[in-house]
């Protein structure tokens, strides 16, 4: 097929397949394969304006309905998502080339959510003093901000969106999400799981599309908030041009996630982890461990094991039960080896090189095997810019205090980790690491629905997170009601302002 023959994966507006008449188009591709298996609308102005128009439509009738009725369609969604998860997993791994598992695994973590949302008539009840003057009553409410966009990146296309559209629809907000482009088909999958589960035409937008449909977006008046999760550079735009145009942000940004390895700590469990989270999804998460801070003499031992276990690790096709898939796209894989000569040519060891892979996949897939370096100068780009990629860097350093420095200085506050079996250093790390998320012998510490998601610096722009008490805050306005039925001692008039006795 030629790139004019290829399906193209349409919006989802007001309850239905929505194919966009724009012309412009971009392609998705299968990176296990390394071809393009379809292409992706990208909306112009007329297809933005109907998406948000059909949001603001739904939103009256939507946030007007009992909380009883929308959590009934909430857990018939909870339902399908669960026994129809395999779909979902199959077109996640055929767009963004993460293995089965790891796809099922991030669509586990949102479902989480979609539960934590049917609790909404918890969520969202508000406070009540009696008597706080003689006759009075305060209470307050949380209502819903009207139309919300959730703009997401390509490496969670199930779990990102979910971070955010089962709180803000469960509040009575309506949704417009905008995937990437690079695995679009997720959300469309979610739509449409959507309407078969009862949601009113309109509560569930999907508008697909580049920089014109984010921008449409962060600019349209109809537009309350904004959640967006990719690179730090586009999360600072997002939050900056989307709170001038009188919006509420939240914005979560890149990462560069350490791991402290303390002498006493189980180096077994220590390695294991560090494969999972430097390698699972080939590196493409956010809260992959992307530096292995080995406090000495420690660093020669664990390098040791890790790159014992490295050897053993499956790459190639995510359905064909591998350890690790492909890379997105053949730029991002190119991108990403890139860094690897740079850290070479900056005096790393390369103590396994990816750079050369026999897959068991077809050999035009978008590979990079996993990759680790040692002895990394902090000065080297491969040390301070995000890889997101298959490469994991050791840097050694002489002290438990030297490596919290270390860890303190870089420019992102996403997710790290300390392993170790002394519990005074790790409470000591928990309190003086300026990070978002910390794992203690843990080493992906994604906190669960009930929390909040979230790093700090570069990591976020806004003051919320995602998910759990923030999720609720930041999809509800808070109203407070002062109240006075009238009685015989009301007192008249009085033109000073109102003080409580
Ligand atoms: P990205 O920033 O390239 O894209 C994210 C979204 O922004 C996409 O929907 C994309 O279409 C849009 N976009 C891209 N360029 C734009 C522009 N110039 N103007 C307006 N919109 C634009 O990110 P990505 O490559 O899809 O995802 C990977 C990044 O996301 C990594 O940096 C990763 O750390 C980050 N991420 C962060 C978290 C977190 O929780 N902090 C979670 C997942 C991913």
């Amino acid at each position: 097929m030629t790139s004019n023959t290829l399906p193209v994966v349409p919006h989802w507006i007001g309850g239905a397949a929505y194919p966009s008449a724009s012309g412009r188009t971009a392609p998705v591709f299968d990176p296990a394969l390394g071809v393009e298996t379809k292409r992706v609308a990208l909306a112009d102005a007329s297809e933005i304006e109907a998406a948000i128009a059909s949001a603001k439509a739904a939103f009256p009738a939507w946030s007007g309905m009992s909380l009883a009725k929308r959590q009934t369609i909430l857990f018939r969604f909870r339902e399908l998502l669960d026994a129809r998860k395999g779909e979902l997993a199959e077109i996640i791994t055929s767009e963004h080339g993460k293995v089965l598992s790891d796809a099922l695994g991030e669509i586990s973590r949102g479902q989480e959510v979609v539960e934590f949302a049917t609790g909404l008539a918890h969520h969202l009840k508000g406070e009540f003093s009696e008597e706080v003057s003689t006759g009075v009553d305060v209470y307050s409410t949380r209502q819903p901000l009207g139309v919300v966009g959730i703009i997401s990146p390509f490496n969670f296309p199930a779990m990102v969106p979910a971070w955010f559209f089962p709180i803000a629809i469960a509040a009575g907000n309506t949704v417009v999400l905008k995937p990437s482009e690079k695995d679009p088909s997720a959300a469309i999958w979610l739509a449409e799981l959507w309407k078969e589960a009862g949601l009113p035409d309109g509560v569930f937008t999907v508008l697909n599309g580049d920089k014109e449909a984010v921008d449409g977006l962060l600019t349209h008046p109809d537009v309350a908030a904004i959640s967006f999760v990719g690179s730090t550079p586009i999360a600072r735009y997002v939050y900056e041009t989307g709170t001038r145009h009188g919006k509420r942000v939240q914005a979560l940004g890149g990462a560069k996630n350490h791991m402290l390895v303390l002498p006493d700590a189980d180096l077994d469990l220590t390695a294991d982890s560090a494969i999972n989270a430097g390698f699972g999804s080939a590196g493409e998460r956010c809260m992959a461990i992307s530096v292995v801070v080995a406090v000495e003499p420690v660093a020669d031992a664990l390098i040791a094991k890790i790159a014992e276990r490295m050897a053993a690790l499956r790459i190639g096709d995510g359905r064909r039960g591998c350890d690790m898939g492909p890379l997105v796209t053949k730029q991002h894989r190119d991108k990403v080896a890139g860094y690897i000569d740079i850290a070479e040519a900056d005096g790393a060891t390369v103590v396994v090189d990816g750079r050369t892979v026999n897959p068991d996949g077809d050999p035009n897939g978008f590979w990079l095997g996993p990759t680790l370096l040692d002895r990394v100068p902090t000065s080297s780009r491969a040390y301070t810019e995000e890889i997101f990629g298959p490469v994991l860097a050791v840097v050694r350093v002489p002290s438990f205090e030297a490596g919290v420095d270390l860890i303190n200085a870089g420019t992102f506050g996403n997710g790290t980790a300390i392993f170790t079996n002394d519990g005074g250093a790790a409470r000591r790390f928990q309190k003086e690491v300026r990070v978002g998320m910390i794992g203690i012998n843990v080493p992906i510490p994604v906190p669960v629905a009930t929390f909040s998601f979230g790093g700090w610096k570069d990591s976020l722009f806004g003051d919320t997170k995602a998910h759990g008490s923030e999720g609720v805050k930041f999809f509800t306005q808070l109203k407070a009601i002062t109240s006075r039925w009238l009685d015989p001692s009301h007192g008249g008039i009085n033109l000073g302002f109102p003080k409580n006795d």
